[in-house]
């Protein structure tokens, strides 16, 4: 009987993406091996919502359910105006739990890590800690050699970089295209920039804030968005807008100290009627400024080179779609890689092979991430109030209850599944099985026009 050397891919990043990539390059028996700088799942005080489209996959490689024990579901987004005051209260998770069959999961994004890692079978894959941060990346018509700080290399077929913004993997993908092609990837060197910060904590209880809420505050110069977790933790976000936009890599650092600076000009802004940013800031445990890069990539992919998640595609906070999208991208990937392991017409998978399956990947996701992109892009200014649309925004909201859940059910069902592993049972009386293409959104009503009319006609008044 023929036997074929197993297709191995070194995925570079132990992460969301990462080691989402790794359960389902596992699922398709290819061979794989994660590398990180850090140990895995690092505390760094982030949140993280899982929505939907994240659940689905997760389900998929038997993680759900565990995920589902660790939250408390999100079930209302309130919006409120800068006054604290709500002007809507849409149920959106019950809703999106209602169509699709999963909860929007709120937790550290340590423990989401922490999980994807203790459900991989062979840790012995997983290399993570001193020494291995990716230093360089040999390529050639016959495979990938990794290399790391410790002097240890990795070789393969196909190298992935899960690395993040700052993604290594991504420079040295740029450096060998720009060997062989000169110029091929100029333009993606400035595709990602930054124009607001994010100052982002967890603290525990505050009285007045109910687990499986979160509010939405619009307002100038800052907005603010909290989460209220399992045990009534409040994962917390301030939004700023920075005096001057800033290209990748030239994107700024802030010291813990300009972080306390931020905050304490914020202390007295509301975040409800009755709860100020500054009874949060008095409970926090963590806390952290960043500036918050968007941009998706042009080529996700040179030679055996692939990038995915946030090393592809970076997008502001206030849409909770990076983590996910992360998700996503790396089932599509799988599904790539996957398709070229069974179709492979020698012995080892070609060079050609592994570039058409990662044109396929690309293929299968760019289009879709530059509208969840642009869609992240557009409610960070909403929430910072700049132009119109906030308006438009507010008056929709007011008038259909159903508006957000509308928009995100219209998201979700666009959400890439593996294609190898069998759809979740949970899906079977769910929306997404109903062929429903049509679009959820309902034409705006007569009152919203009526509304929005009233909007445009007062900020004209008031702008002459
Ligand atoms: C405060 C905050 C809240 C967020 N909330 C949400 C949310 O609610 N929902 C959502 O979907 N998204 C959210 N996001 C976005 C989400 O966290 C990211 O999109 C996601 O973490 C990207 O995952 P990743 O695996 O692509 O990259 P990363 O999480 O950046 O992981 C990269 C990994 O690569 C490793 N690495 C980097 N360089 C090297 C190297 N040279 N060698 C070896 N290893 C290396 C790092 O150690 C790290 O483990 C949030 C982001 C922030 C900052």
């Amino acid at each position: 009987m023929e036997t074929k050397a197993p297709m191995k891919v070194i995925i570079v990043g132990g992460a969301i993406a990462g080691l989402t990539l790794a359960h389902s390059l596992k699922h398709a028996n290819i061979d794989y091996q994660v590398i990180d700088a850090y140990p895995i799942a690092s505390p760094v005080g982030a949140s993280i919502a899982i929505f939907q489209n994240g659940c689905m996959v997760l389900d998929q490689l038997g993680i759900y359910q565990d995920l589902r024990s660790l939250v408390h579901p999100l079930k209302t987004m309130n919006i409120r105006l800068p006054s604290g005051k709500v002007l809507a209260a849409p149920p959106a998770g019950t809703l999106l739990e209602q169509r699709f069959g999963y909860s929007i999961c709120l937790l550290p994004r340590q423990r989401l890590i922490q999980l994807l890692y203790d459900h991989l079978e062979d840790k012995s894959k997983v290399h993570a800690g001193h020494g291995k941060k990716v230093i360089r990346v040999a390529h050639s018509t016959d495979g990938v050699e990794v290399f790391t700080e410790d002097g240890s290399s990795y070789s393969g077929d196909v190298v992935v970089g899960c690395d993040g913004i700052h993604s290594s993997v991504r420079s040295e993908m740029w450096r060998h295209a720009e060997l062989n092609h000169p110029g091929i990837p100029l333009a993606d060197r400035s595709a990602f920039a930054s124009e607001f910060t994010c100052l982002f904590g967890i603290a525990g209880a505050v009285p007045g804030l109910p687990p499986g809420e979160s509010n939405i505050v619009h307002g100038k110069p800052a907005s603010f968005l909290t989460f209220i977790g399992l045990n009534g933790d409040v994962y917390f976000f301030l939004y700023m807008r920075m005096s001057e936009r800033h290209l990748w890599p030239d994107s700024p650092r802030f010291s813990q100290e300009q972080g306390e600076s931020l905050a304490n000009a914020h202390m007295g802004a509301h975040i409800t009627e009755d709860v100020t940013f500054g009874d949060i800031w008095t409970k926090r445990k963590t806390f952290t400024l960043l500036p918050m890069e968007e941009g998706v990539l042009q080529d996700w992919h040179w030679g055996r080179f692939a990038v995915v998640g946030d090393a592809a595609h970076k997008m502001t906070v206030n849409l909770g779609q990076g983590g996910n999208s992360a998700i996503e991208s790396a089932a599509a990937l799988a599904n790539a890689l996957n398709e070229a392991n069974l179709c492979r017409r020698g012995d080892r998978v070609s060079q050609e092979e592994i570039e058409m399956a990662l044109s396929n990947y690309q293929e299968s996701r760019r289009p879709r991430l530059v509208t969840i992109g642009r869609a992240a892009f557009e409610i960070a200014r909403s929430q910072a109030l700049e132009g119109l649309k906030p308006w438009l925004f507010f008056s929709r909201v007011f008038f259909d209850n159903t508006f957000l859940a509308d928009l995100s059910t219209e998201q979700f069902l666009g959400t890439v599944l593996l294609n190898y592993i069998r759809k979740p049972i949970r899906l079977d009386n769910s929306l997404w099985l109903q062929g429903n293409n049509q679009s959820l959104t309902k034409p705006p009503s007569f009152h919203f026009f009526a509304c929005a009319a009233l909007v445009l006609t007062l900020s004209w008044i008031l702008k002459k």
